[in-house]
């Protein structure tokens, strides 16, 4: 039976009654998917549970001064006898069980947690907050409910998590609850401007060509209100950049002033085209990417549009327009 709850106790009690837990998250993992997850491990190791990390693709190369993240197995499937190795799944940002892209999940019992607006609940124990602006804020109340010290290795995992979700506390869910979070876990030792430096200022040279690549291709529709760009396998032939390389990338065309919604669409595989959405104030792009089957936030979401780059493209710029419109 599905449990709700907005509780980190909950949540809690569900996996101090586990003892091997699988851990896991979206495909393409971000900041918050991947702090959420080596925040949660070492939270779960303090009550004595063994954890394997497992995701179905790399984190950013931006994401790799974060303390136990080579010991995450990226494998585009669960590891052979899951079924008997696990006995819990807890799977972080995931609005549906799709969204890890890992085959069989559902085999085992699953301990969801997530913020993002109309996730599926399909946890034995669902911890959602919408509210939260990060998960792994959400991992940092568990942790103060469970009355677990949270080490400096812990706050510079959910600290990342918290800001690469925020935009640096720039965006509209950095609340007083954000930065409340934050204040805690820079006093338990995370380190804002090494984290920063790390985040920002290591970007590889090869993601700087695949941006001016980008750039390229930006177009701007509807009165400069809609900003569009995409990104191919020739590009990242190109600059040796790979598809972990674009996070982020979106906001440079959001950024652009008078833009309400920025496009970037990604065709790296045949057949299938990711695409990323971004809006500002009460544009609602989680409503166009819900026409393909995707989601996410009012803000900042996504989805896959199967079919070449330019059939994606015109049927999400037509979704784009009718969003601008108010249809
Ligand atoms: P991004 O553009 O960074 O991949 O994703 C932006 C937001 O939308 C994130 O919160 C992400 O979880 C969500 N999102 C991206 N792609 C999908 C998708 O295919 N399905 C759903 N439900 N959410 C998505
Ligand atoms: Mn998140």
């Amino acid at each position: 039976m599905s449990e709700a709850t907005r509780d980190p106790k909950h949540a809690l009690a569900r996996l101090r009654r586990a003892s091997r837990l699988l851990i896991t998250s979206h495909a393409a993992p971000d900041g918050d998917a991947i702090g959420s997850e080596l925040g949660l491990a070492e939270l779960a190791g303090t009550f004595g549970l063994r954890c394997t990390i497992v995701n179905r693709d790399p984190h950013p190369a931006s994401l790799s001064f974060l303390p136990g993240v080579d010991g995450i197995l990226v494998r585009p499937e669960l590891p052979a006898g899951f079924e008997r190795d696990f006995d819990l799944a807890v799977v972080l940002e995931c609005p549906g069980l799709d969204r890890p892209g890992l085959d069989g999940l559902d085999r085992l019992p699953i301990l969801n947690i997530d913020h993002h607006l109309e996730n599926d609940r399909y946890g034995e124990v669902d911890f959602i907050d919408e509210e939260a602006p990060a998960v792994g804020e959400m991992v940092l109340e568990m942790a103060l409910a469970a009355g677990v010290k949270v080490t400096p290795t812990m706050a510079t995992c959910l600290y990342t998590a918290l800001v690469t979700d925020t935009g640096d506390f720039r965006y509209s869910n950095a609340t007083p609850r954000a930065f409340a979070a934050g204040a805690h876990l820079v006093a338990a030792g995370a380190r804002p401007h090494l984290i920063a430096e790390a985040l920002w200022e290591h970007v590889p040279v090869r993601v700087m060509r695949l941006t001016a690549d980008l750039l390229e291709t930006l177009e701007l529709l509807a009165d400069g209100r809609v900003a569009v760009v995409s990104a191919d396998r020739a590009m990242l032939e190109r600059t040796g950049a790979k598809p972990e390389d674009t996070e982020n990338l979106i906001n440079l065309p959001r950024s652009i002033d008078g833009v309400k919604i920025a496009v970037m669409l990604k065709a790296f595989k045949d057949g299938a085209v990711r695409v990323s959405l971004r809006s500002r104030d009460d544009t609602d792009v989680q409503a166009v990417a819900k026409v393909f089957g995707g989601g996410g936030h009012k803000n900042a979401a996504g989805c896959t549009v199967p079919g070449t780059l330019e059939a994606a493209r015109a049927a999400v710029i037509a979704a784009v327009l009718a969003a601008l419109e108010g249809r």
